[in-house]
Formats: C-alpha cells, structure tokens, sequence
C-alpha cells in the first residue's frame, strides 16, 4: 500500500489506482512486431546523419528553446512561431497540456478505448478521468462527449483517427461538436496518425485551430516520420496555452538528436511519404484481405487495423505470437499494426485460421 507505508516514504495513494503504462511487446529476434504502430522502415540516411552529428556533443544540453525545429514548423504550417510546442513525444506534450489546464477536482474526457495514455497521465496530475464509451462500429460518441461535460470539465481528447479502432470523424462533425463546447474547455485534436488519413472528408485540425482560442492541436513525429526512439512531438495553439505549455513540459526534453533529426525528416519528406503511401497500399491490402475472409472490421485511416474479438483477443496474441508476429491485445479487440509486408502476410494467415474457430 503505497500511502500508508510506514517503512517507506509515503507515495500520493492516487497512484494505487493508477497502471504502469504498457508498450507493445518487444519482439523476438524472428518476429515482426506489429504491436506499437511503428514505421517499420530504417531511417533514410540524411536523418540518421542529423542526429549522429548532433551525438558528437551530447556532453551539453540541447537547444531549450528548439528553435530550428519550431522555426521549421512554423513556417511549413504558417503559424506564428509562438504558437508551437515542442514535447517528448506528442505524450510529453499531451502530458504538458493536461498539467497547464487540470488538477484535482478537474475533469479530462475522452473516448475510451482510445489512447491509454490519456487516463493515466490524466490521473498522474491528480484530475479525474472521464472516459466516454465509443460506439459499437468504433467511433468517438460526440453527442455522448458532449453530454458528459459539467463545470469541472478542463480539457477533451479528440483522436482523429482513433486509437485503436482507426475510425476517423469528419469535418462536419468535428466542426459541431468543437463549436458545441464551452470556449473555457480546451478540445485538444490529437492527430498521431494524421498522415495515414486518405478520406477527404476529415479536416486537418490545423483549420479548426486558425480561429478557435480553445483548440490544440497534437502532432508526433513517431509515426510517419519514422523518429518513434527519438521522442519528438508538438502541439500548434494559441499563444496563451503554447505559453503555458512551455512551462509544464520537462525542462530540455527534446534531446539535440531529436531536434535535429525532426528538421531533417521536414526536409526529407518526399522521400518519407512515399514510405507512408506504401504503408497505406499495404493496409488496403490487409483489410481487403481479411473482408475476404469474412471479418467485419472499420475502415482504418491508421497505420493499424483493429479486430473487435472481445474475450478471444488474448487468444488472437498467442496464435500470432506463435506464428511470429507480435500484436496487441485489449480487452475489446486486437489492434495490428501494419508492418513489413510479408509480417502482414504472416498476421494474414493467422487471421484467416482463427476466423474458422469464430
Ligand atoms: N497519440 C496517439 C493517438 C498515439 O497512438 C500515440 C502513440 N501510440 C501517441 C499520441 C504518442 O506518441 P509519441 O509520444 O511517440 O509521440
């Protein structure tokens, strides 16, 4: 019991309460881990020349300020550079946002299943999460969102698309369900996956943030950009949150590395998006694949395909497992990132064997 020790020094009794947060699991040496949503190609050699050069002075902190990469970011979204926020991954930054608007007594909603992330740091800053149940077909409950927002309500987690059902929601939408909020919540756009959306229908958060005071908008480089060990991630608000956030966060949390691969990965994104373009081909692979085989499963705007096999999940993992890919199981269902292609194929096979035991 971690308040009560009387042996040990006496811990917040909130974090009882509280699970550690649990990564994909590591894959074996043989298996192809499809379970973290990782860009599963190497780094291009410019970004990987980047950060070597910035690791021959890692004896001194990095630039606090992060004033390349903002500058970078700045211009290439046409914002003003006091708008942007740098973080430790966009979880760092998530993180950040939480602590600059909630405490105890606070709320923080969300939908649930999304990102696991967000109860447990929102419970870390002492706020209370508000997780709102997703729908059958996997999408945010936007009128149920809107419902559970009382006076204590601080902040709320759009994620577009969702983790881990991929469902992606439409401008319109989101457009109601931001302009139906109390202007003093803030509505974070957390867009992880954003570069992986092919749907025209869904709005860049971006255009939703111009002129609405209370909008955040959260961006990683772990995904597309393929920076997921670096830690890199942001968010694009308005001055007095950016400000706010520059506080919160982790004092020289974005490793010199970090910043300088992300400048080089801006730079090389052409080459990097045709790294994403075939991911999306293989994901339209993977899902034609397994309607063939007759799952019943949403349309993933992801780099990830989900498997709503409820109690049976756990049972999923193991078979993939055995068969050498590493996926993730939750309770609801199983999430599969999309990998190299033949570990898809693998996870392909698993899926159609296990199909005939539904
Ligand atoms: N948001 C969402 C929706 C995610 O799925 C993830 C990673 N799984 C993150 C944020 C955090 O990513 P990172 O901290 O690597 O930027």
């Amino acid at each position: 019991m971690s308040g009560t020790s009387a042996q040990g020094p006496r811990l917040r009794p909130t974090l009882d309460g509280i699970p550690t947060y649990k990564p994909g699991k590591p894959a074996g040496a043989d298996a192809y881990k499809l379970s973290s949503n990782e860009n599963p190609y190497e780094p291009l050699p410019g970004v990987l020349e980047a950060a070597v050069t910035a690791a021959g002075s890692f004896n001194r902190y990095p630039d606090m300020a992060v004033t390349g990469l903002t500058e970078e970011l700045a211009e290439r979204f046409g914002v003003p550079v006091e708008h942007i926020a740098t973080g430790t991954g966009s979880v760092g930054v998530a993180q950040s946002l939480i602590l600059a608007t909630a405490g105890p007594g606070d709320e923080v909603i969300f939908a649930w299943r999304s990102f696991e992330a967000y109860p447990i740091i929102t419970q870390v800053a002492g706020a209370t999460p508000v997780p709102v149940p997703i729908t059958a077909a996997g999408d945010h409950d936007l009128d149920a969102m809107l419902a559970a927002i009382t006076p204590n309500t601080r902040l709320i987690f759009v994620c577009n698309p969702n983790n881990p059902t991929g469902n992606v929601i439409h401008r319109a939408e989101l457009e109601r369900f931001i302009d139906a909020v109390p202007r003093d919540v803030l509505v974070v756009v957390d867009e992880a996956y954003i570069e992986f959306i092919r749907d025209p229908e869904v709005p860049n958060g971006i255009d939703l943030y111009r002129d609405r005071p209370n909008v955040c908008v959260l961006r990683t480089f772990s995904k597309a950009y393929g920076l997921a060990g670096l830690r890199v991630g942001f968010a694009i608000a308005h001055e007095q949150v950016a400000t706010a956030l520059r506080k919160t966060a982790v004092p020289f949390g974005v490793s010199q590395l970090a910043q300088n691969a992300a400048v080089a990965s801006l730079r090389a994104e052409e080459a990097l998006l045709v790294r994403v373009e075939a991911l999306v081909e293989e994901r339209a692979r993977v899902v034609a694949g397994l309607r063939a085989q007759g799952w019943e499963i949403p349309d993933s705007q992801a780099n990830f395909v989900w498997l709503p096999l409820g109690e049976r999940s756990a049972e999923f993992a193991a078979a993939a497992t055995e068969a050498g890919v590493i996926v993730r199981p939750f309770p609801e269902g199983v999430r599969v990132s999309i990998g190299e292609a033949e570990g898809n194929s693998i996870f392909l096979s698993v899926a159609e064997a296990f199909r005939k035991t539904l």
